[in-house]
């Protein structure tokens, strides 16, 4: 999906930027789209390092289940290059992570089978973000359930690998 220097997180906007990215050192590249933070868990994730309950995986994207899921599949898309939020994710990087996230919303509706399907993305502290690592989050959502966007009580890890396997199974083609 287009060419690989469109698809790196932002580094263009002097005022806007993102900090980490200017932070001598903290961000590095191996290889071309290879943009990873040492300190950050969804790099850690994406490169093996840390473990997660991972549901697809693509050239610009990894899907895994929430550790701390507030509903029953609570699933987030997160791009494999590090960069810090909206603000920070290239145009290009967003459309991939955007076109996972259509066919994860399919899998999920096939394996869960909501009443309905929230997809969100927070940026910055005050807006709630908590992993300063752009992400999507795909939540299913029971009519009449009281809305939240985190929890503090970890998913059943044999229910996640569960979910992770048939969402995996479920992934419709690009
Ligand atoms: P945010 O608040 O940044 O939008 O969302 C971060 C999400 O990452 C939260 O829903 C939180 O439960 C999830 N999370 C935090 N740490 C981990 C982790 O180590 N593994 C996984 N799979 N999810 C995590
Ligand atoms: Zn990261």
């Amino acid at each position: 999906m287009g060419n690989p220097d469109t698809l790196l997180p932002m580094d263009g906007d002097e005022a806007h930027g993102s900090p980490r990215l200017r932070r001598g050192g903290r961000v590095h590249a191996t290889n071309e789209g290879d943009v990873m933070n040492p300190s950050c868990i969804f790099c850690e994730i994406v490169r093996g390092v840390a473990p997660a309950f991972k549901v697809y995986e693509d050239e610009h994207t990894l899907t895994f289940m929430d550790a701390f899921p507030v509903t029953d599949g609570h699933t987030l898309v997160v791009t494999k290059a590090h960069c810090t939020d909206l603000f920070d994710a290239s145009p290009p990087l967003l459309q991939a992570v955007m076109a996972t996230a259509k066919r994860v919303a399919h899998a999920l509706r096939e394996v869960v089978r909501p009443d309905g399907l929230m997809v969100f993305q927070l940026n910055g502290a005050a807006a709630g973000q908590t992993v300063f690592h752009y992400h999507m989050h795909l939540m299913p959502r029971t009519s009449g359930e009281p809305l939240m966007l985190h929890s503090r009580s970890a998913g059943d890890p044999g229910r996640l690998r569960a979910l992770a396997t048939a969402l995996s199974a479920a992934m419709p083609h690009a």
